[in-house]
């Protein structure tokens, strides 16, 4: 069993700088953990310190119920993957996913074994005897990859391993890593700053925030429940809408508490029509922009100006931009003024500083 749980985890860089402030999280035995967030959040630092290539300055890292802050990364049971492949340039893919296994002097019989079944599993068969300047990068991205399988490890780290490759091959590297895992089986913590990748791999995600956890959960449960308004813009593209709403327009539109807030809407949530949904909402815009991608259209649209909306109808929203997306046989004219309302189901509302999902 290997489980991954970090307590209160910390880290202080040396001169000062707190990048991770308090982190607990908990992976499952087998399960797929994707770390997700803006540049700069900490993810490749909490990544590291379970690796142990970087020191844990608070908290504890328990892998498979052991405390390992103190252990070498080499006695782990932890395998690495990163985003620049690290593989050697004048070995073989066979001796690039052997090296490892050699340098903890495993027999030689057992690591042809492993190598031929990774190959295998990895498609890379045909290939062993070749070097890494003559593979193609999702080759290359599978040997990295190879070289961790053949581990056998309780856990695999893997540090953005297809932000090098151009985004055909990613999605399809996306889907192997994702069949990969679920074959093997094995816990996986996994950090991108593509939310796609992270929608799409993880099990449990985390999202994170300037050195702290945001929000954790099953990926489909964040989407549908934001808890703030920086995990409601992060998950999903294009992202949320999100407006300020005065107390009296959550009061009068939302029965909210008397309290100025956030209201958010997804663009696929809302729907082109003159009726305004009962307890939902609706806007009027004016189309600025339109982008057609095939199977959908998104709309860019400006809400009225302040001052034409003095005597805005019932449920009527305040001004801003605002994005929709709508089927793609559906279009309408640059300049055309429209009309876009959505349910109360589909409304999310956040307290004002947007730190807090009120419903
Ligand atoms: P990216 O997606 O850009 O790689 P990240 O979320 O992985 O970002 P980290 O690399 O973990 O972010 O960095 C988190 C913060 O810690 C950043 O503000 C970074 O500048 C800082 N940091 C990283 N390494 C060090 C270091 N060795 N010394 C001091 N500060 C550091």
């Amino acid at each position: 069993m290997a489980n991954v749980t970090l307590r209160s985890v910390r880290k202080t860089y040396p001169g000062g700088f707190e990048a991770i402030k308090g982190v607990d999280v908990d992976v499952g035995d087998g399960q797929f953990c994707v770390l997700v967030g803006p540049s700069g959040c900490g993810k490749s630092t909490l990544l590291r310190m379970v690796a142990g290539l970087e020191t844990v300055t608070g908290g504890e890292i328990d892998i498979g119920g052991r405390v390992v802050n103190q252990v070498e990364p080499a006695d782990r049971d932890i395998a690495m993957v990163f985003q620049n492949y690290a593989l050697y340039p004048h070995m073989s893919v066979y001796n690039n996913m052997a090296y490892g296994l050699r340098n903890r002097g495993m027999a030689e019989a057992e690591i042809k074994t492993r190598v031929e079944e990774a190959a295998r599993v990895l498609e890379l068969s045909a290939m062993l005897e070749r070097k890494p300047r003559q593979l193609s990068g999702g080759q290359r991205q599978r040997v990295a990859m190879g070289r961790a399988i053949v581990r056998q490890p309780k856990v695999f780290l893997f540090d953005e391993p297809l932000s090098n490759l151009d985004a055909k091959l990613r999605i399809a590297m996306r889907v192997e890593i994702r069949k990969l895992q679920r074959r093997l089986n094995t816990t996986s913590i996994y950090v991108t700053h593509d939310q796609l990748e992270a929608m799409t791999l993880a099990d449990i995600l985390v999202v994170m925030n300037g050195g702290q956890v945001e929000q954790v959960g099953n990926p489909l449960a964040i989407y549908e429940k934001p808890a703030t308004t920086f995990v409601a813009s992060f998950i999903g593209a294009p992202p949320m809408n999100l407006m300020s709403m005065r107390p009296d327009e959550i009061r009068s539109q939302l029965n909210g508490v008397g309290e100025a807030g956030i209201l958010g809407i997804r663009p696929e949530d809302f729907v082109i029509t003159d009726q305004t949904p009962a307890g939902g909402v609706a806007l009027p815009l004016t189309v600025e922009a339109i982008e057609r991608v095939g199977a959908e259209t998104f709309v860019y649209g400006s809400r009225q100006q302040e001052e034409q909306r003095v005597a805005a109808t019932p449920g009527e929203l305040p001004p801003g931009e605002v994005i929709v997306r709508i089927p793609g046989t559906e279009a309408p004219a640059i300049g055309q003024n429209i009309r876009v309302a959505a349910v109360r189901q589909k409304l999310h509302l956040f307290s004002g500083d947007g730190r807090k999902r009120i419903e």
